[in-house]
């Protein structure tokens, strides 16, 4: 069975093929599936809320199973900001450079042990027949002080785990750290259960 990945995020939906086609999760972006998929209002208060309006939203528009992920970055510091505004934090939407330069202003003078934060992923699977589930998975470390590395995407330079930031790892390393990686994995343990029905 084929799933259609519902994002616009070229990076995310990397990160989504690579990690799910090993699992034996087969995976199709809107373009293999000759579809377009509408941007979709991220109104939700929480990050499944999201998701869910994002997977229902491409399985109604394909007709197909459709998995899609809303994540962000929770800093403690912050109260948990900037959370499910991750993506928006500096205003400008995907914007990953303000938000990076927006986020260390936000935490000029507090301390190395006071910047721990996570990042959390919520993957929603939608099928057809209008069965659905949603997993989570998150991944805890620090914020640094500046940039490390250049890999990665959104938050990954300032995010730090065992004093290697996000930015600084290759994609395999990242993988099985990540908040995606950790909710991808409960994802392809559920969906036997569902493809047997
Ligand atoms: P959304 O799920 O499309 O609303 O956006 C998620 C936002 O959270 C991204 O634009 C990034 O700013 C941030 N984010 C989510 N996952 C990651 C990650 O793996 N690395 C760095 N930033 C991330």
């Amino acid at each position: 069975m084929d799933f259609l990945i519902a994002t616009h995020n070229m990076k995310k939906r990397n990160e989504l093929q690579r990690i799910l086609e090993p699992l034996g999760v087969n995976v199709l972006t809107a373009e293999q599936a000759g579809i377009s998929l509408t941007d979709v209002e991220e109104t939700g208060t929480t990050f499944e809320e999201n998701a869910a309006l994002k997977a229902h939203s491409g399985a109604k528009e394909s007709g197909m199973p459709t998995i899609a992920d809303d994540s962000g970055l929770m800093v403690d510091a912050l109260n948990g900001e900037p959370g499910v505004y991750s993506a928006r934090y500096a205003g400008d939407h995907g914007n990953d450079e303000k938000n990076i330069d927006k986020l260390l202003k936000n935490l000029e003078g507090v301390e190395a042990e006071k910047r721990t934060a996570r990042f959390v992923s919520a993957v929603c699977c939608v099928f057809p027949d209008g069965r659905e589930f949603t997993v989570r998975g998150e991944c805890e470390g620090l914020i640094a002080f500046e940039r490390h590395g250049n890999g990665g995407f959104g938050y990954d330079p300032v995010f730090m785990v065992d004093g290697v930031s996000f930015g600084e790892l290759s994609a395999q390393q990242k993988d099985k750290l990540s908040h995606r990686g950790n909710a991808l994995r409960k994802l392809a343990e559920k969906l036997p259960q569902y493809l047997e029905k």
